[in-house]
């Protein structure tokens, strides 16, 4: 056991990760104390890097280390459709998938009224600037099967009415009761196949 506070204070750190408790975090520490010159110095490095850079999308809110993330600055995404989800986690779900070639808005949650989230927390009014700005035919709502991620996407469906664009969802009942980012790659190719008119 270590009593370093220095190392103790990294164990406590690392078991704030998802997926770490104490236990994972001591270990997964001593294999970065073991492994210093290959493992731990080259994190570290890393870390402070993208702890320096990272930042929000300024279109879309995926996270990355530029203004503009790399699929808002790809021509080849300016499909016409936009696939709006509520976290990053999402986002990187539905690229692993494949299926989908547009650009995506990442909302930063749900509407709540609970924890008092409204639209202006949520970046929907930047969804609707950029549904007239790039010419934006289809609104895919990839929200998750929540009561909080359904209210949000009747909201925006409302919010996007008159501007005339096509709102669909992926396939109902698909990501059932949980997030998209739990979903194994072909499922979220098939939903997204399926998609209807919302
Ligand atoms: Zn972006």
């Amino acid at each position: 056991m270590a009593d370093d506070t220095g190392i103790e204070a990294l164990i406590d750190l690392m078991a704030r990760l998802p997926g770490l408790g104490p236990r994972s975090a001591r270990r997964a520490v001593l294999v970065l104390l073991k492994k210093r010159a290959q493992l731990m110095a080259p994190l570290a490095q890393a870390m402070a890097e993208v702890a320096l850079t990272a930042r929000d999308c300024q279109t879309c809110g995926n996270i990355g280390t530029t203004d503009t993330c790399a699929i808002c600055a790809d021509p080849r995404r300016a499909t016409g459709e936009i696939c709006v989800v509520e976290d990053v986690a999402d986002l990187w779900a539905m690229e692993r998938g494949q299926a989908f070639k547009g650009r995506y808005h990442v909302l930063g949650g749900t509407l709540s009224a609970l924890d008092a989230i409204g639209p202006d927390d949520l970046r929907i009014p930047r969804l609707a600037a950029r549904v007239a700005d790039e010419h934006i035919r289809e609104v895919i709502l990839a929200l998750n099967a929540t009561v909080d991620g359904q209210t949000t996407a009747h909201y925006i469906a409302d919010v996007l009415a008159p501007s005339g664009v096509q709102v669909t969802s992926l396939a109902q009942g698909v990501p059932i009761g949980g997030e998209l980012d739990y979903l194994d790659d072909g499922t979220i190719g098939a939903a997204l196949k399926a998609r209807r008119r919302f």
